[in-house]
């Protein structure tokens, strides 16, 4: 009774908070000061549309309900096939969209996981309940502050800064992972901040244009009109639009934009893959954009637009004990820590995000491979893997025609389409790989780029843990976990969650590859910022 009470006492809250916010806030608004960049090139307008799938814009096309993005189909390049991050959460996907890295470098492990060091969880935002849990001020600090200027390495210089250290201005509008180098402040509702008993501003670092719902905006209007507690704050399609088309009525479009279009993702998760809707109503968002300009061939003028999903889903049982699996109820051989509070005895944490999990080993007398095999045991886990205290990667897999273990490592004789090397040995079939041994070559199959994306979640953060997916049509549930049953659901390495298609506009110019990882490079090449510095350690030359 007690958190249930607890719950509809924070919602009651949390819609009040949104409410009361979008009438009383004060206006975060950083003033445009006008100005013009001597970018000379076309500008660059990179569009990522939440949970765009091939098959629902197929869907959507034979209905004839997206003019706006046959429009660009008509003018552009469409492709399948372009390989997300891993996990497939938007704020690891986007840090390596933004910095060019996988989690093992921009170390963003996932929407949920767990900061052994400081023994703490880290949640930007899951299910209700386990915000609840977690408890609402770290998750605000957290997904406000942390995330950007703490948790997203140093290392990992963002496109927003390096365009600036190049002179170029950018913008970035409602993306989650943002850092730049201009100073903005974020205000938090009064009520929001109360309930959350977190701080009412949030100093932190973005590009020269930046917004992000409710919480920043470049237009001042932009909060009255789409920030309310039920438009989610202003993390909508609306607001994000109605932010860029200010700028386009400015003329202070820059060099580089991000825009972010969250709202097909809760279509997807709620009626699934297949469901048109989410992208019909982000198409009219789309057909609004570009009617900014006058008229859609001139928005093509001096523009290279590009459009991308940012993960898939994977279409979910339509039964919930077919649809989720009871991770703890696995693990129950262990002591598993609650989200509210973590004993001296726990053995083992667990961090679902979906169709991924983290498992942390609290207790060192703990061996991974114990709580691998236990791992195993359940048919709908599909890839289990860890770190071995030689630095192998060691996986195992749960489902039915999967014995055996890979075991692999970075640098050996044996090269992938990215150009990475691997030593392999095992059963490759646990990941699908196919080798060509005399010529000393590895392909992906169901799992795209797999080694390195694994191999980037398991260097992601310290401590002893496990990576475990989940099979087709299933996800993990643990402790206050939301599942999507019937509907859709990501997280995962599997080709469903992580193949997503690049619609590019204006240029005949091409990434080096067709991943979300070197898209940054490329828009860095197509804003003519000259060649990327070699500044960081880019991992694709093992
Ligand atoms: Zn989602």
């Amino acid at each position: 009774m007690k958190s249930r009470h607890l719950i509809c006492r924070f919602i009651i809250g949390w819609l009040l908070l949104g409410w009361m916010a979008a009438c009383s806030g004060p206006e975060s608004t950083s003033p445009l000061r006008m100005q013009s960049d001597a970018h000379a090139g076309k500008r660059v307008v990179l569009i990522v549309l939440d949970s765009l799938m091939d098959e629902t814009l197929q869907e959507a096309l034979r209905g004839g309900k997206l003019p706006a993005l046959s429009f660009l189909m008509k003018h552009g390049r469409y492709e399948t096939g372009m390989v997300s991050s891993f996990p497939t959460m938007s704020v690891t996907i986007d840090s390596t969209l933004l910095t060019g890295t996988y989690a093992d470098q921009h170390r963003i492990p996932g929407l949920f996981w767990f900061d052994v060091p400081h023994r703490r969880y880290v949640n930007y935002g899951s299910s209700l309940v386990e915000i609840m849990k977690v408890g609402p001020h770290s998750v605000l600090t957290d997904s406000l502050f942390a995330l950007n200027n703490e948790h997203l390495s140093k290392q990992t210089p963002t496109l927003h800064e390096t365009l600036a250290a190049r002179g170029m201005r950018s913008a970035s509008i409602n993306a989650l992972i943002y850092r730049g180098p201009s100073p903005h402040t974020l205000e938090v509702p009064k009520t929001v901040a109360a309930a959350a008993s977190g701080s009412e501003r949030y100093q932190t670092f973005g590009p020269p244009l930046f917004s992000l719902g409710a919480f920043a905006s470049i237009d001042p209007s932009s909060r009255r009109q789409h920030a309310h507690s039920w438009q989610k704050l202003g993390m909508n399609d609306a607001y994000s639009v109605h932010e860029f088309r200010y700028l386009v009525e400015q003329g202070q479009l820059p060099p580089f934009t991000l825009l972010y279009l969250p709202g097909n993702d809760q279509d997807i998760h709620r009626f699934g893959p297949a469901h048109p809707r989410g992208l019909a109503k982000a198409d009219k968002q789309l057909q609004n954009l570009l009617n900014a300009f006058g008229s859609w061939e001139k928005a093509l003028e001096d523009i290279i637009w590009i459009v991308i999903g940012d993960s898939g889903q994977a279409a979910m049982a339509a039964d919930r004990s077919e649809e989720a699996i009871p991770i703890r109820q696995t693990l129950d051989a262990y002591r598993v820590a609650g989200l509210e509070e973590i004993r001296p005895e726990d053995q083992l944490v667990i961090c679902v995000n979906e169709r991924m999990a983290y498992i942390y080993l609290l207790d060192p007398q703990l061996a991974p491979d114990a709580v691998a095999e236990a791992l195993r045991k359940e048919p709908r886990i599909d890839v289990i893997a860890w770190k071995d205290a030689e630095g192998k990667i060691r996986v195992l897999s749960g489902l039915a025609d999967r014995e055996g273990e890979l075991v692999y490592a970075r640098a050996g004789d044996t090269t992938d389409p990215y150009g990475q090397t691997w030593s392999l040995e095992g059963n490759l079939r646990l990941l699908d790989l196919t080798v060509d041994y005399s010529g000393g070559r590895v392909s992906y199959g169901d799992y795209p780029d797999a080694l390195a994306r694994l191999y980037g979640a398991l260097h992601s953060q310290e401590g002893s843990f496990l990576v475990a997916t989940s099979a087709e049509r299933s996800e993990f549930r643990s402790e206050g976990t939301y599942v999507h049953k019937g509907g859709g659901a990501h997280g995962s390495l599997h080709k469903l969650d992580s193949l997503v298609p690049l619609l590019t506009v204006g240029t005949e110019e091409r990434p080096a590859h067709l991943r979300i990882k070197d898209l940054r490079d490329w828009i860095l090449r197509l804003l003519d910022a000259g060649t990327p510095q070699q500044s960081r350690t880019d991992s694709a030359h093992w």
